[in-house]
């Protein structure tokens, strides 16, 4: 008898996790559950749609979920802890946002153990973003997470089922980012962006419209450590600097004493060496848009607008120094302040807890041992069947090569335990008895087929616009397309 394998979420871990299973097992089949009616995780909803080279990685993916072995699941998900604790206090939510909600098809990790042979949960780190912990900072209409913004120009459905942020950026010169990693990069490429490099990406067409009437000049990147440490990679800052009429402003002693000053590896040379070139550049003068990188600043203080207390006014930072042994920002008595019609937070992502299933709280992480889940009510041990891969693994870090490489690594812990007939379950009776047990319609699921019948849709829409798609952004509109 075939063995069954359901995994938790269709990103770049799920997917590339699967592909390497049916490369090495020969009737293994796989069950792919995802909560949202589109498969393909951060890839569709995150990456920045003028990263179309990285958007390739669907192609491969897309054969995957084709593949007669796999069956793709989406508009259902596995139960969260913070939707059991949403069940509760629904009623207390305004009706606004419960007619944007949809029904959700939950399933129960029980569940899913008991109707299959092995359980693979792929359900990434990134369901919500780390905070400031400043006061105030939940009041402010103009200071919004890089997630929201990323989530606006990518047509993100889970986001528009929270909130639509209006960004107003007509009305808007400075941008200040709070991080210097990737995410923080992109949201500035995209503010910077001459419109025209945009147009023939599937970015949302509200996004679309919003920036080519934007006033955006300035987008400042505070970082809390100095240069060397620096998140943002080498081909980021390069497509930043290479951008045609946005100049970069940095202190370039700072850089040149963070060349000297550490060892560094080849890819931080190339780092500094590129923040060098770009803040050197004889033609800066020329341009009318800047992008600044601030180092050791963290915030410390969020300051009301006088008439409109929901209206941050500005910010104060302190000025840091690095602890010589431990490298660690430490706040110095220096501060600054200056004011932001925009402040954006970009400052890293946490994974959301499922229910039932181990969590640790600090790193944002199912705890695993090279992705067998292990039971934390028993010292050591593990959950047999159980399994972990990406973002949820290894917390939010890294790039799709490395969630790659991690996917290959759970596979073949699958594929050993299979091997050592570890993984029998003679009830195994799939997603029959899933639905079956969590009262599931056929109707409510969004099989591939549907998927495709969805994607034809955004790509005639997007013809109708001059794009390759408009992303539907409503989870509605998409189960409207049978
Ligand atoms: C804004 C942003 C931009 C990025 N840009 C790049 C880039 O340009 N290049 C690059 O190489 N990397 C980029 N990355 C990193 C890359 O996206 C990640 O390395 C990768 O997506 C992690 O894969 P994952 O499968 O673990 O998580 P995800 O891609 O997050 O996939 C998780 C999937 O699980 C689903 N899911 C969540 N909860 C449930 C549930 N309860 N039940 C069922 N399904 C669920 C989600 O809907 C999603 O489809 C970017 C990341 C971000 C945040």
């Amino acid at each position: 008898m075939s063995p069954y394998l359901a995994v938790l979420g269709s990103g770049p871990a799920a997917l590339y996790l699967t592909s390497r299973l049916l490369l090495n097992h020969p009737t293994i089949r796989i069950h792919i559950y995802e909560k949202n009616p589109a498969p393909f995780g951060l890839v569709r909803y995150g990456v920045a749609p003028d990263h179309e080279n990285v958007k390739q990685a669907m192609k491969q993916m897309k054969e995957t979920l084709q593949h007669q072995r796999v069956r793709f699941m989406g508009n259902v998900e596995l139960q969260t802890t913070s939707q059991k604790h949403n069940n509760q206090h629904e009623n207390l939510e305004t009706e606004s946002v419960m007619k944007r909600k949809r029904k959700r098809n939950q399933v129960r990790i029980e569940t899913l153990r008991k109707h299959y042979n092995a359980v693979v949960l792929a359900t990434g780190g990134a369901a919500k973003d780390r905070k400031l912990h400043l006061p105030g900072e939940d009041t402010f209409r103009n200071l919004v997470s890089a997630r929201q913004f990323v989530a606006w120009y990518n047509s993100d459905p889970e986001q528009y089922e929270r909130s639509v942020p209006q960004f107003d950026l007509k009305n808007t010169e400075e941008v200040t980012i709070v991080g210097q990693g990737n995410v923080a990069a992109d949201c500035a490429r995209i503010l910077l962006s001459p419109i025209d490099a945009l147009r023939n990406t599937d970015i949302s067409q509200d996004a679309l419209d919003r920036l080519a009437e934007s006033k955006v000049r300035r987008v400042r990147l505070v970082g809390r450590r100095g240069p060397a440490q620096i998140a943002i990679t080498a081909s980021e800052i390069r497509e930043l600097i290479h951008l045609p009429d946005a100049a970069l402003y940095a202190d370039t002693v700072m850089i040149n004493k963070a060349k000297e000053g550490y060892t560094l590896d080849r890819p931080k040379k190339r780092i500094i060496s590129l923040m060098l070139e770009g803040a050197n550049d004889p033609t800066r003068v020329d341009k009318s848009k800047a992008w600044h990188l601030d180092f050791l600043l963290s915030p410390q203080a969020l300051h009301p607008n006088k008439v409109d207390p929901q209206v941050l006014d500005s910010v104060t930072f302190a000025r840091n120094r690095l602890d010589p042994l431990t490298m660690r920002a430490q706040p110095t008595e220096e501060t600054m302040t200056w004011k932001t019609p925009l402040l954006l937070r970009s400052i890293g992502y946490e994974a959301q807890a499922l229910q039932g299933i181990p969590f640790d709280v600090d790193q944002s992480i199912v705890p695993n041992i090279g992705g067998k889940v292990m039971d934390y009510s028993v010292h050591g041990s593990i959950i047999p069947g159980l399994y972990v891969t990406g973002w949820l693994k290894t917390g939010p870090r890294g790039v799709i090569v490395n969630a790659m490489m991690d996917a290959y690594e759970t596979a073949d812990m699958i594929l050993n335990d299979f091997a050592l007939e570890a993984l029998q379950n003679d009830e195994c009776s799939h997603w029959i008895g899933v639905k079956h047990d969590s009262h599931i319609e056929d109707s409510d699921v969004v099989d591939y087929a549907r998927w495709k019948r969805i994607e034809q849709e955004e790509q005639k829409r997007g013809e109708i616009l001059g794009k390759p798609a408009e992303k539907l952004q409503r989870v509605q509109d998409m189960l409207g397309i049978e």
